[in-house]
């Protein structure tokens, strides 16, 4: 799994970390330092990938979440990854449902 982290114009405190989905989108995320909140992109095929300190609590719990409310019943394999921000490593947590969507 690879991901490009770019920090936007004139947010040094900010990156955000995109990836090329199989299929065919480039979600992305962005996380401001210091921030108590993941950023994140639930993809149209149903991959979700969360940025930030708490990454993979809150992309569990967002799931939990889905699952409760009856939005999304299907269950979630979870990675855990790391990437490079300007002041240090952030971490990435990713996850891919049973059922994929079609694009
Ligand atoms: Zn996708
Ligand atoms: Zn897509």
């Amino acid at each position: 799994m690879e991901f490009f982290v770019r920090v936007p114009l004139n947010k040094p405190s900010t990156v955000e970390v995109r990836y090329d989905c199989a299929c065919g989108c480039k979600p992305r995320a962005r996380f401001e330092r210091g921030s108590s909140q993941a950023g994140f992109e639930h993809c149209c095929c149903g991959r979700v990938h969360f940025v930030g300190d708490e990454a993979v609590p809150q992309l569990e719990v967002y799931l939990r979440d889905r699952r409760t409310s009856g939005k999304d019943s299907r269950s979630y394999a979870l990675s855990q990854y790391q990437v490079t921000a300007p002041w240090g490593p952030v971490p990435v947590a990713f996850g891919t449902p049973d059922q994929l969507n079609v694009h």
